[in-house]
């Protein structure tokens, strides 16, 4: 089996001076092997922070599915791979909702980055709303059947992660039984599109992990690791979770 995956998103949060943090958990990985550890800084940060990590994956938090042309202020999925980028996350939920990101664009964007060389990973998660009117399960899996890229045969360099509108950023957390019970149904819907493939993609979760909460968190079977929003921006904090799933 894969190692545990956690993958710090920093979202809109970095400048250089943040190089420190990434340096410090570069370190901290080196003791920790038994993890695979990766960051997303803001694509500003992308080649600086490979030049500063040995261990860790560097990627980044979105690209354009196109190849190239006149797209202002958008950067493409080989771009991203030459600024040292290993992977690209995909239709966050912020992507998803400020940038009206359907599941459709982020099936184009994944089918793109794998073609560049990049690993992907798709994210997919229900609202407050959703939840509560007992839709979950079936909102995740058509968010998630519509978004995989139809590429079987990469089913090593795709990782999956549930996270829970309702829970980024705000302290709140499914419990380990609904994170259990999505995440088998996340495994399902994998297998049904890739076959024997589909045995080899992390589930992560994602969605106020913190250094206090991911053992739990983390425990469950189909919970291959997790994607950090806010913990990840300090490396104490970020290594604590690393800590917690070794
Ligand atoms: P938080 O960990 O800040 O809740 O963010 C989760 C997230 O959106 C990671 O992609």
């Amino acid at each position: 089996a894969k190692r545990p995956y956690i993958v710090g998103n920093w979202k809109m949060h970095g400048t250089r001076s943040m190089l420190a943090e990434a340096r410090a958990i570069d370190r901290a990985a080196e003791r920790l092997m038994k993890v695979e550890v990766a960051l997303a800084p803001p694509a500003t940060l992308i080649h600086a922070t490979r030049k500063e990590a040995d261990l860790i994956g560097v990627g980044a938090q979105d690209c354009h599915a196109a190849e190239g042309g006149a797209y202002t202020g958008d950067i493409s999925a080989a771009m991203t791979k030459d600024a040292g980028a290993g992977f690209v996350i995909l239709g966050h939920s912020e992507r998803r909702t400020y940038h009206q990101e359907t599941d459709a664009d982020v099936q184009a964007k994944a089918a793109s980055a794998l073609a560049a060389g990049l690993n992907v990973i798709i994210c997919i998660g229900e609202t407050e709303a959703q939840r509560e009117a007992g839709e979950a399960e079936k909102i995740v899996a058509a968010q998630l059947a519509g978004s995989l890229p139809q590429t079987p045969d990469a089913g090593d360099r795709i990782t999956v992660a549930y996270e829970p509108v309702w829970a980024i950023g705000t302290g709140k957390t499914p419990t380990v039984d609904d994170v259990n019970a999505m995440h088998k149904a996340i495994r399902e819907t994998l297998h049904s599109v890739y076959g024997d493939a589909a045995s080899e993609i992390r589930i992560l979760y994602g969605g106020s992990v913190n250094a206090q909460n991911a053992a739990e968190l983390l425990a469950g079977p189909e919970v291959g690791g997790a994607l950090v929003g806010g913990a990840s921006l300090s490396a104490e904090s970020f290594v604590g979770i690393v800590v917690a799933a070794a």
